[in-house]
């Protein structure tokens, strides 16, 4: 029998699969993951520090009392006491019933993941154009590509998008873009957070213009100094779409995020993801709902915040100590993630098998733009190493930086 090899299958393919590639992440997987590399390059919650004893006892039950219905299939919609129980959650960041929040507009995805990607197929056709921040989550640049749609970059900096970018990204754009992608609250892969007067204005910019939001959530709890910044959610409820998830504040593994969306455009992503998915997982939909009712999940997203906040500043004080003064780098008041800028002349991309070689690991800034730009960045993740094993990669990292730097001088004219 001979074997077929992929390339046979090239002119079969749909369009839409051409324009995607693995992540810059993906591809890093496999050598990040060996225990002698300290991986910088992850963005996992730290879940060993959840009590497993616990949950196990929780799971025993769940399935003792309600295994019968937990292994069924369940709503489109998801499952309505999940849904009451996100409401809560929901509520307090300040998505409250004031807020015109209710379970009825809650729509349950596999993830944020899934949520951005119902979104774009309820909104996006080929060709669309797509405003995001410049950098901006390498997942939703996936689906975005998948769905064939275009990002433009829209500039921030340390207070976040910066509006009067906005305003010019949407005069530049050769058609009405079809949403602002943002995910305003220690944003992945910088760490930055919208200020509250931004907030505002990116609101009123969006409202003048017409221009639907989605914002994307996964880290406003996990905050460093007790200060929750409001979601732009919570603030206007009109052309805002709010995409949540379990996975930072309890775990990653569940595949259990959600879409608060008014009841039109609920009822196309329920469509949306029936065609996907028939419903999402109704076992780990009970175990989100039992964890919310029967555990202290709060005091759990207290203990990851003081877990991160303590890896941050190791993170942070090593960066001071053990990199070059040519370098700046974001300091993040949540979250799982520093972006740092290199040295002038420096490509994050091209470093990347020398910082392999010398057992550490990062992502590199072009990831993270659609565009190619980002070559003079890098995403360090902080929630994942100990304190130490943070401190010894970039300890690694500055060696790296050093001598790239001095190949760099080298050659230069
Ligand atoms: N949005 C952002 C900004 C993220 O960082 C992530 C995960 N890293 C997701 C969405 C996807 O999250 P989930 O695990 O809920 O699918």
């Amino acid at each position: 029998m001979s074997h077929t090899t992929l390339d046979d299958y090239q002119d079969r393919y749909a369009a839409r699969i051409h324009g995607m590639a693995a992540s810059e992440i993906r591809a890093l997987f496999a050598v990040a993951s060996r225990p002698e590399v300290v991986s910088l390059a992850g963005g996992n919650p730290y879940t060993a520090a959840l009590p497993m004893d616990e949950l196990g006892d929780m799971f025993t039950r769940l399935l003792a009392e309600d295994g019968a219905r937990a292994l069924l299939y369940c709503p489109g919609q998801g499952d309505a006491a999940l849904r009451e129980q996100i409401c809560g959650v929901m509520a307090d960041v300040g998505i409250d019933a004031s807020a015109g929040a209710s379970p009825d507009d809650v729509v349950v995805t596999v993830g944020a993941q899934q949520g951005l990607d119902l979104l774009a197929r309820v909104f996006l056709d080929p060709g669309d154009i797509v405003l995001a921040e410049g950098p901006t989550y390498v997942g939703a640049l996936g689906v975005f590509q998948a769905a064939q749609a275009r990002v433009r970059h829209v500039a921030m900096d340390d207070e976040g998008l910066i509006p009067r970018a906005l305003e010019q990204a949407i005069a530049e754009c050769p058609a009405p873009p079809k949403f602002l992608y943002t995910v305003p609250t220690y944003q992945n892969p910088t760490g930055v957070t919208l200020s509250g007067e931004r907030r505002v204005e990116v609101l009123e910019i969006c409202e003048r213009h017409g221009l639907l939001v989605v914002e994307d959530d996964p880290y406003g709890m996990l905050s460093f100094d007790g200060h929750r910044p409001r979601p732009l959610r919570a603030m206007r409820s009109e052309g805002v779409f709010y995409v949540g998830t379990f996975s930072k504040i309890f775990a990653a593994g569940l595949r259990v995020g959600w879409v608060l969306a008014p009841p039109a455009v609920r009822d196309k992503l329920v469509l949306a993801s029936e065609a996907a998915v028939l419903c999402p997982s109704a076992l780990t939909q009970a175990a989100a709902t039992r964890y919310l009712t029967t555990m202290a999940w709060r005091e759990q997203v207290k203990a990851f915040s003081a877990l991160y906040c303590e890896r941050r500043d190791a993170m942070l004080s090593a960066m001071d100590d053990y990199l070059p003064s040519a370098m700046t780098w974001t300091r993040p008041g949540g979250g799982l993630f520093v972006w740092a800028d290199l040295p002038e002349g420096l490509d994050s991309k091209a470093m990347l098998p020398k910082a392999l070689a010398k057992r550490v690991a990062y992502v590199p800034g072009t990831g993270f733009y659609a565009d190619g730009t980002g070559r003079g960045q890098m995403r360090l993740n902080f929630s994942f190493p100990t304190a130490e094993r943070i401190r010894e990669g970039v300890r690694r990292l500055a060696g790296v930086i050093e001598s790239a730097g001095e190949l760099r001088d080298t050659f230069a004219p």
